[in-house]
């Protein structure tokens, strides 16, 4: 099956006994035993395994070509998750413009229990090669990256790290499946805050782990799912199984509005630089090229101005919400380094913009009100 049909129709597949095209959502905690006791592959316990969760952890683990998915609470909770299926004394390899929220939480939760980390820019294979370590256990990829859209080629990294035994993850949240398939690339495993574009509409926070293999890595990560407990409501899995037969229509949309967009702030004589991988002026666009099918809803950009003049513009917008987060249905912008805070790599000029599916000209009408 093609990938927009499997998003129609793998989560529809499993789990589901009743007659329903739409599986019920099963808020129920606890399941009967049977009388002759326990038995195994039985759910018992909502943490432990629901119908709902089944449903989009197979769901999203077809349309990423893994084997296997864990659906977490959100995003980070899936990003710690992975981290903590390491041992204390590991080290890893990890971008120093990662999401914010991962950075800190690998410096002030992880690396208290012993987790080496090494923040570094990962745009040439050479200089992840340097900080290669006898303890490194996991490259940590993020690409394109948030909010500098820099772009590390997977192919080259999953060769580099699996001749020397080590895991490669991909932060696929920005591009998504739709137009970035990391494990086809090389990649072990791929991570995902399914908060953005896989809920599509602001209004579901959650996660979610695909593995290339249901190997020994994954069962530790399963047991943290399950013993850690940071897991979905049925109600969430329930609502993102449905987001999720429309991603490829609505990243369709992201893809084709932000091309417009990143090429009208090019041409804007109040933009510095754009940040967008689909410009032939990009510093990553032949890689982007080689590993993407396009370049996703969310561009980049640089004031010619300073942080206030900054701060200024987004505060001008209409229709453009302002906001933090990404990948809704509607357009939505920030003055980044306001939200990253201490530690951020983030230009003082640099804006976010998450675009939407509005119309594409009143998007871009908006953008030249309030840049003025
Ligand atoms: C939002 C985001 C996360 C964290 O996800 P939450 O669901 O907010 O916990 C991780 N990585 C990227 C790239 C993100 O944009």
């Amino acid at each position: 099956m093609r990938f927009e049909t499997k998003a129609i129709h793998a989560g529809l597949e499993i789990g589901n006994p009743s007659k329903a095209i739409i599986p019920p959502i099963s808020p129920t905690t606890i399941y009967e035993i049977d009388a002759d006791g326990r038995k195994d592959g039985d759910l018992h316990y909502t943490r432990l395994g629901n119908p709902n969760r089944l449903q989009f952890e197979h769901l999203i683990a077809e349309l990423e070509d893994g084997e296997t998915a864990a659906a977490f609470s959100s995003g980070i909770a899936a990003a710690s998750a992975v981290l903590q299926s390491l041992d204390p004394g590991d080290h890893i390899i990890i971008p120093e413009d990662v999401y914010a929220g991962n950075r800190k939480m690998v410096k002030q939760i992880m690396n208290r229990w012993g987790l080496k980390s090494d923040f570094i820019n990962m745009t040439t294979l050479e200089n992840i090669e340097a900080h290669l370590k006898p303890e490194t256990k996991l490259i940590w990829i993020e690409t394109p990256s948030n909010p500098l859209m820099r772009i590390t080629d997977i192919t080259g990294v999953a060769k580099l790290a699996g001749s020397h035994s080590i895991k490669t993850i991909v932060d696929n949240t920005w591009p998504t499946p739709v137009n970035q398939l990391p494990i086809q690339l090389g990649a072990d495993l791929v991570l995902h805050s399914t908060s953005k574009y896989f809920g599509g509409h602001s209004d579901i926070l959650g996660g979610a782990v695909v593995a290339r293999k249901n190997d020994v890595f994954f069962e530790r990560l399963q047991l943290i799912q399950k013993m850690g407990g940071a897991v979905p409501s049925p109600q969430d899995c329930w609502m993102l199984s449905r987001s999720t037969r429309t991603l490829s229509y609505r990243m369709k949309g992201h893809n084709d509005h932000a091309a417009l967009v990143a090429e009208f702030l090019l041409n804007h004589p109040k933009v510095a630089d754009v940040y967008y991988p689909g410009l032939a002026s990009h510093p990553g666009h032949e890689i982007a090229k080689m590993q993407m099918k396009n370049y996703g809803g969310m561009v980049s950009f640089i004031v010619d101005g300073n942080q206030e003049e900054s701060i200024n513009i987004v505060g001008r917008s209409k229709l453009i919400k302002r906001a933090t987060s990404l990948g809704g249905v509607e357009s939505t912008w920030e003055h980044r380094q306001s939200s990253e805070g201490e530690g951020s790599v983030t230009p003082k000029n640099l804006i976010r913009i998450s675009v939407g599916l509005e119309h594409p000209d009143d998007i871009i009408e908006d953008l030249e009100k309030a840049l003025g």
